[in-house]
C-alpha cells in the first residue's frame, strides 16, 4: 500500500456537497482506504476570475493501485459527477481530482505527472496538505512545510469547515 495525497476542488453547484460527494467515491475505490481529510478551503480562482471561488481539500489516501490506474479512475469519478470531457483550462468545475504525491513515485508520462506540476505553487494545495502530513516531494527533496514557506503564492486563502465524511477515520470530525 502506498500513502498518496489526492488535490480536491470544486467552484460549481453545492462546492462542499461535491467534495464530500467526491471523497465517498474515493473511499468505495478498490485496495484502497481513505486515512484522512483536511479541511475544507475557499480560494479565489486562478486565470479567468468571473467565476465562483474554489472550494479546496485534501485527502490521504492508502491504495495498492498503480499511478495509472488511480489516475483513470480520478477521471471516472469526475466524468461520474457530471464533469464535462474537456473544460477550458482555468475555467470552472463540478469536481477537479489531482493526484499530487504518489509516495515517493516520480510518473512523467504524457498523460501523469507526479509529484502534480504545480503542486509546490499552489497554497490551496500546500495548506491543506499539510494540516494532514509533512511528506517530502521527492523531487524537490523537500518537506510540504518548506515548499509552503518558499511558495510564491500570494492568494488569500480562508479555512472553511471540516468535512464530515462517514466512514473515514481522518479529522474530519
Ligand atoms: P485538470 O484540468 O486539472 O483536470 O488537468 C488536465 C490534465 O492534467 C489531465 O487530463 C491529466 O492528463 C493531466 N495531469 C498531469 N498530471 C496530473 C496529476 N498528477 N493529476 C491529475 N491530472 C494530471
Amino acid at each position: 500500500m502506498k500513502q498518496v495525497f489526492i488535490g480536491l476542488g470544486s467552484n460549481i453547484g453545492e462546492r462542499l456537497e461535491n467534495l464530500r460527494a467526491a471523497v465517498q467515491h474515493l473511499a468505495a475505490l478498490p485496495e484502497t482506504k481513505v486515512m484522512k481529510v483536511s479541511g475544507v478551503y475557499e480560494s479565489e480562482p486562478l486565470g479567468f476570475t468571473e467565476q465562483e471561488n474554489f472550494f479546496n481539500a485534501v485527502c490521504e489516501l492508502e491504495t495498492a493501485l498503480q499511478p495509472e490506474d488511480l489516475f483513470l479512475r480520478l477521471k471516472q469519478i469526475e466524468h461520474l459527477m457530471g464533469r464535462p470531457e474537456q473544460y477550458e483550462r482555468w475555467h470552472p468545475r463540478v469536481i477537479d481530482l489531482d493526484i499530487l504525491l504518489y509516495g515517493s513515485r516520480i510518473v512523467e508520462t504524457p498523460m501523469l505527472t507526479v509529484p502534480h506540476a504545480e503542486m509546490h505553487d499552489r497554497k490551496f494545495v500546500l495548506v491543506p496538505l499539510s494540516e494532514l502530513a509533512d511528506p517530502v516531494h521527492p523531487k524537490f527533496q523537500k518537506p510540504v512545510s518548506q515548499l509552503l514557506g518558499e511558495t510564491s503564492d500570494t492568494s488569500m486563502l480562508t479555512r472553511r469547515q471540516i468535512l464530515n465524511i462517514d466512514g473515514t477515520n481522518g479529522r474530519n470530525t
